[in-house]
Order: C-alpha cells, then structure tokens, then sequence
C-alpha cells in the first residue's frame, strides 16, 4: 500500500525508529456473543456500559496519526456512534479493518458506503463446525457467510480474521481457506492464538516450535487462489522461516481506560496520551526475546506483522519480501495432509486434549471459547 510505504519511509528519513503503523481502536467490550472464556464480557456491568465517544476515537487516531486503524471490540457494530467514527477515520484519510463478528452486519450494512478505506474484518474461525464451537452458538457460520454474500454484493471490501489454537487441524484450515475464498472475500488474516500465562486451559494454546509446525502445513503446497491478508515476510514468519523479535509499539492499543502498555494483550497499564504510552513503557522488556515469559511463546498478528513490515523497509528487505511472496506457497517439506503430531508437555499445554490422529475426527474437539480479539481482562 503507496500510503503505509510513504509514511514509513517519511518516520526513517526523520531518524525516527519507534511509530505506530496500525491503531487498535476498542471503542467497547460489550458484545452480542457470549463466547466462554471471553475476557471482555467479563468486564463488570458498568465498564461494558463504557464507551469512547467518536470524538475520543477521532482524537486518539489524530494522536497517534497510524495510516491504519482496527477497530475491534466487544462487538463495534453495538456502538451507537460507528457510523460517525469510521465516516470520520476515513475523513482523516486513515484505512480502517472494522472487526465485526457480523451477526449484526447485514441489518446495519447501509450505515456505511463502500468505501477504499473501509474494509469489514468479519472474525470467522473456520468451517462450520469449528466456528460455531468457537463463538458457542449454532447457526453463527450460517449467519456470517450469509452477510460476507450481502456485503460483496454491495460493493464492500471483506477480509476474513482468524485464530487458531492447539486443536486447529490443517487440513480443515486449509478447507476453510477453500471456502472463505468461494465466499467472495478479498484476503484472510489468520494468527495464532495468544498464550495467556494465566489462562486456566493452557493446553488450548500453541507454542512457537507447534505455531511453526502447524504453519508449515497449513500453507506447504499452497494453492494459487487463496489470497492472504498478510505480509509475505509475515508469512515466512509463521513458518520459522524468518525470526523477528516483536514490535509492540506498531500496533498501539486505545480503550475506555485510555492508551494500553505496551501492546493489544498485555495491559500493564494506562496512560492518558499517545506521548505517554511512546515515552513511558519500557520497551526493552518486551518481545520473545526479552526474557518477559508472557512473551516466549507469543507470534501474534498484532506483535508480529509490524516486525515483518519494518523488514521490507531495512538493508535487503526488499528482496526478502518479494523471495517469501514468491516461495511462501511452496512446498517446506511438511505434509499437509497429515494431522498435526500429539502434543507433549514440551507444547506448553497439558497432554490431555490434543488433537492427535486418535481424535482429530472431532472438530471441535478442545477449542477454545474466544476471538480473534481474545484477551483476558487487566
Ligand atoms: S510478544 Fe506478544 S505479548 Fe509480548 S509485547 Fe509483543 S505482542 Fe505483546
Ligand atoms: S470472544 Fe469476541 S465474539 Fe466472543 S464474546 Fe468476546 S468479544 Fe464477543
């Protein structure tokens, strides 16, 4: 995109090196799906009333001045104000990934207008069986495929979010790549799940050896036609084919507490203004390879893919992009026809619940309960 190579660009010949590139805007918590296990409807009565107002959300991107914004939840399309908030963001010439879980999208599609800036993120984690698992509710995968038909044939980009945990299998990721494709959407965004050290199901999590394995099948001999909302080197990332520490700073967090440090799952803290969050956190003692053990395991979207965008950008990066753009759909010696091997204690999950030949029939067997804007809550 010409807009996020400008600015880039722009921040280095300024020597400056820490800038934000995408705003996750979580205007509420509140949600119409009450998916087990969700942090944020967990929140108490009177935070999941909260909101920030469209001016708040206007101001903050203004503040934090990302040429693209994410707007995640809680569910935005319950927020009195959407419409004003992505009409403004996209006065501001900002491009915007509205998430929604899109129970709500087709009833309220016409308070938006197609749009470049705007594209719908709808969170869909897999085929049938795994999403309505997932979100806990029967009938959801019908609902969201039925309003991604309404919204590409109104004209509106869509892109598709997702996360997988330990019970993804690749073969139905892939089948469900098949069929997001069928439904008309632009490109896919998937990520793996955050491993929250104090969530009470640490089998459900991935760890990096397991993220690697489990990317390299999913996208080993990948097929022409799937369209990747991803950078390439981010590709090449979740394949143990680059190694990037994170860069939290790129995708900075705005809620009803205020700006989040030091990034969209942990929240060690509020601060008032964009200034504070740049200057105040420590950054140093975050990322895999800082030691912080919330962050061993993490190789997450949001941490990973300003890393992998940073790298076009530095000496030779260039070529890495276009080399993984050309190769990330090759075949990396790992079978994707054959299920993922049982998880061991080494996975940094229990032994129990895998997802092993034995059970990977079930395809809901062990998934957990959130989204991809999981995130348990301070
Ligand atoms: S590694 Fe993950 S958890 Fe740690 S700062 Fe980066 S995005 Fe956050
Ligand atoms: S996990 Fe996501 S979709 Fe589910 S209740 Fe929470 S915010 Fe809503």
């Amino acid at each position: 995109m010409l807009k996020v190579a400008s600015y880039v660009i722009g921040k280095k010949l300024r020597g400056q090196t820490r800038y934000p590139l995408v705003l996750m805007l979580e205007p509420l918590f509140r949600c119409n799906l009450n998916c087990e296990g969700c942090g944020k409807i967990q929140y108490p009565d009177h935070l999941l009333k909260k909101r920030v107002t469209a001016a708040q959300a206007l101001a903050a991107a203004e503040e934090c001045g990302a040429p693209m914004v994410s707007i995640a939840g809680g569910e935005p399309l319950l927020h009195p104000e959407i419409g004003d908030i992505v009409n403004g963001l996209i006065a501001q010439g900002r491009y915007i990934y509205l998430c929604t879980n899109a129970l709500l999208l087709a009833k309220k599609i016409d308070t938006f207008k197609p749009d470049k800036h705007l594209s719908f993120s709808v969170h869909l984690d897999g085929l049938e069986a795994e999403h309505d698992h997932a979100v806990a509710r029967t009938g959801a995968h019908k609902i969201v495929a039925d309003a991604i038909r309404k919204a590409v044939a109104a004209g509106f980009r869509v892109t598709t979010n997702t996360t997988l945990f330990n019970s993804a299998d690749p073969r139905r990721v892939r089948a469900f790549f098949d069929e997001a494709m069928a439904l008309g959407v632009g490109d896919m965004m998937v990520s793996p799940g955050y491993a929250y050290p104090k969530a009470p199901s640490q089998e459900i999590f991935l760890s990096r050896e397991r993220t690697i394995t489990l990317f390299k099948k999913i996208f080993s001999r990948g097929k022409k036609h799937w369209k990747l909302n991803l950078s390439p080197n981010f590709v090449a990332f979740l394949q143990g084919k680059r190694d990037y520490d994170c860069t939290p700073w790129g995708t900075p967090t705005y809620n009803v507490f205020g700006w989040q440090k030091p990034c969209y799952l942990l929240s060690d803290g509020y601060v008032r203004t964009f200034k504070e969050l740049m200057e105040e956190t420590d950054w140093e003692k975050y990322g895999q390879r800082s030691g912080e053990p919330r962050c061993r395991n993490c190789m997450v979207h949001c941490g990973y893919e300003p890393s992998s965008v940073r790298d076009i950008f530095s000496f030779g990066g260039i070529f890495r992009h276009f080399a993984a753009e050309r190769h990330n759909f090759d075949d990396n010696g790992e079978d994707p026809d054959t299920p993922m091997p049982p998880i061991t204690s080494a996975d940094g999950g229990a032994d129990a619940n895998n997802n092993d030949a034995a059970n990977a029939d079930d395809a809901t067997a062990n998934t957990p309960h959130t989204c991809c804007c999981q995130k348990p809550k301070p």
